[in-house]
């Protein structure tokens, strides 16, 4: 069967897990808690069902959930203020990347990239028969904002942004919005924005939305997920925000696709958000990077960059070896027994970064764990 993408046959995510499972290494490898859930949410999903949200959600979302996250965006630090019409519902964030793609791109139009990337970008931009353009970050992680111009042509129908950014934790800050603004502002371009991360940040490190930016409120998608916000990514709820237009051309396609999100879900979540302490979620997720950062630093690995965001660290391993990335993260899991992923999996040409990425979205133990064994396999 002819394939429809240049992405792999297995993602870098399910590899480095499985690899990890056959090594019964420490897997901080894909980017998923072992942390128990708060038990409210497991509470709030029985009484779902119970309360018999058990068909068909409209297509758009459960109300109470679209509600609800309009009082969540519009209580934020910087609040975003929303209708009905600008929220739908997605069963995940991949997903609305994906659909929201769908319903702009057409054949032969280009989409620009910036690399590193999450890695199902560009196989869900070829899927819809565009074609990717790649623009690097700088070693920095930051973008080098004359490149993005450069890189931009008649076919430009989007730009895909990832902010706060995995893996670098990078936050795009206003200065950036302002840029990425006035270099489309003559042209039509359309801005794709994944933000799964956006309540996760760290330190004095302020979230802004391209949904913030009031020049590109109008031409964007801005995409989050339950999945990160409240720890639970197996339940694949997410939702996207849109201008009334781009709304009306995410849900023509979104109809059709998944029609509409698993209802015990919405309602939980709906339920959920009225009481969920965002303050606190961020203070746990900035202690475990803190707890990551401080069991790490006599181990000898470099930090570059400190991760503002997420759920992810970068670190260079040039003082151990010099091998490729991935030989680099298949080694240290099956010697040392923890699992990473290898920078080069956010690329689309081979590469050896030299780097790779540890999840600290553990329990302290984990972490603990994971740093002994790299001590204890390096002596
Ligand atoms: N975008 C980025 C940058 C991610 O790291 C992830 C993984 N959570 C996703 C999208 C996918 O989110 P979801 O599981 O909701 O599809
Ligand atoms: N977002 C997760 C990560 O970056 C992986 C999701 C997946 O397995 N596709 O690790």
């Amino acid at each position: 069967i002819k394939r429809k993408h240049s992405g792999k046959d297995l993602t870098i995510f399910s590899e480095m897990t499985a690899l990890a499972q056959r090594n019964n290494a420490v897997n901080l490898s894909q980017g998923f808690p072992d942390y128990e859930v708060d038990d409210r949410l497991k509470k709030l999903l029985a009484e779902g069902t119970e309360k018999n949200f058990n068909q068909y959600a409209p297509m758009s979302g459960l109300p109470v959930l679209v509600e609800n996250l309009i009082t969540f965006n519009q209580t934020r630090k910087i609040p975003i203020s929303l209708f009905k019409e600008n929220i739908t519902i997605s069963p995940g964030a991949t997903y609305a990347i994906y659909t929201a793609l769908a319903a702009i791109v057409n054949f032969g139009d280009e989409v620009i990239v910036l690399e590193p990337s999450y890695d199902s970008y560009v196989p869900a931009i070829e899927m819809n028969g565009g074609l990717p353009v790649f623009v690097s970050l700088k070693n920095d992680f930051e973008v080098d904002f004359d490149m993005l111009k450069n890189a931009i042509s008649e076919k430009t129908k989007a730009i895909i942004i990832n902010s706060p950014h995995n893996p670098s934790g990078k936050i795009w800050k206003k200065y950036d919005w302002d840029q990425l603004a006035s270099i489309i502002d003559s042209t039509e371009i359309i801005v794709i924005s994944d933000e799964v991360y956006d309540i996760l940040t760290y330190d004095e490190n302020e979230f802004y939305s391209a949904f913030h930016h009031p020049k590109l409120r109008e031409r964007c998608f801005s995409i989050f997920s339950f999945g990160k916000m409240f720890h639970i990514t197996g339940w694949k709820v997410g939702y996207i925000l849109a201008s009334e237009e781009l709304t009306l051309a995410y849900r023509r396609v979104h109809q059709y696709l998944s029609f509409s999100v698993n209802s015990p879900s919405q309602y939980a979540l709906a339920k959920y958000l009225e009481i969920f302490d965002a303050e606190e979620n961020q203070k746990n997720m900035q202690q475990k990077r803190d707890f990551f950062l401080n069991e790490f630093k006599n181990l000898p690995f470099s930090l570059k960059e400190k991760a503002e965001a997420g759920y992810f660290q970068v670190l260079g391993y040039e003082n151990i070896s010099n091998i490729s990335d991935k030989e680099f993260a298949i080694w240290l899991t099956e010697q040392a027994k923890v699992a990473t992923i290898p920078l080069s999996a956010f690329y689309h040409e081979e590469t050896n970064t030299g780097m790779i990425r540890f999840c600290f979205a553990k329990k302290e133990e984990t972490i603990a764990d994971a740093a002994s064994k790299i001590k204890n396999f390096l002596g």
